[in-house]
């Protein structure tokens, strides 16, 4: 029989299993687990599922909103640029005692910055988020509509599948560091125009040579670009690894986009898992 869950304890464990369902992944635990109750999770609606969706096709209509700008977005993968802005030098190791503050500093010189035009949408400012010594580090393209309010990055509806993805890798979001190619929310969530990113996106390789991890992971087409510093579809980059600024890349879809189509977690899972051999952490259900 089934135990009786919290709510929020409840949802979070909904997600859990349709994502690891998404993934084909059934049979990968270590210990005995309440079937019953797993599969009563697994077969509970989520609010992406289709009875919720209206004609559009979208669930809801915060979302329907934010999906216009990122369906455009995906049609458009690679920003038409036409050169990049190569990265600063790689700076000197910062001890892993010191790297909390040596983002500090980063953020410190950031401060309000007015360096490019999207600061006059911004509401809150998204620096970065995590363990400032992490192995693994996350870098999306920039703050969406939550995270601009909250000022923490992946927060909203795409953040909890990256939560999600996480914890299928094993780790906990704690654990890894998670920051934007810009930090400030373009309006309506469209790409980052050059100028924007060759602005901002100096601050995102300091984070990285501060944080120093042993795996970055680009979500998504813009931030492969800007990490890569050249253009080439998603599809040329996932499934193998790059090497930039010293540390291992690896190259998959946006969570914003796994939203819209599902069908494409196996693929990020795929490239999780290589990130997961690079950190020698074990995919689940070996020994
Ligand atoms: S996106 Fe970056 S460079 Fe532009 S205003 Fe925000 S912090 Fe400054």
């Amino acid at each position: 029989m089934a135990r009786q869950l919290d709510s929020a304890t409840r949802e979070a464990l909904q997600a859990r299993v349709r994502f690891y369902r998404d993934l084909g992944l059934t049979e990968f635990y270590r210990r005995p687990v309440d079937s019953a109750l797993m599969e009563q999770l697994a077969s509970e609606p989520e609010p992406f599922q289709s009875q919720n969706l209206g004609a559009s096709g979208l669930a809801s209509e915060t979302w329907n909103q934010s999906s216009k700008s990122i369906d455009s977005r995906v049609e458009n993968p690679i920003p038409s640029r036409k050169h990049m802005i190569a990265a600063p030098e790689i700076g000197t190791v910062v001890p892993a005692a010191e790297r909390a503050a040596a983002l500090q500093i980063i953020r410190d010189d950031i401060g309000d910055c007015t360096r490019c035009a999207l600061h006059t949408g911004r509401n809150k400012l998204v620096f970065g988020d995590g363990d400032p010594a992490a192995r693994l580090m996350f870098v999306g393209e920039g703050p969406g509509a939550d995270e601009d309010a909250q000022g923490l990055p992946f927060v909203g509806k795409a953040g909890q599948l990256l939560n999600n993805m996480i914890a299928a890798m094993g780790l906990k979001r704690e654990e890894v560091y998670i920051a934007n190619v810009v930090k400030c929310r373009p309006p309506g969530n469209r790409v980052p125009e050059q100028e924007e990113g060759a602005t901002c996106s100096p601050f995102l390789f300091r984070q990285i040579d501060v944080v120093r991890p042993k795996v970055l992971v680009a979500l998504g087409a813009t931030a492969a670009t800007w990490l890569l510093g050249k253009h080439q579809p998603l599809a040329g980059l996932r499934g193998r690894v790059h090497a930039v600024r010293g540390t291992q890349l690896i190259v998959t879809y946006h969570p914003a986009y796994l939203l819209r189509d599902p069908r494409q977690k196996k693929e990020a899972w795929a490239d999780l898992q290589i990130a997961m051999r690079e950190l020698g952490l074990k995919s689940p259900g070996r020994s």
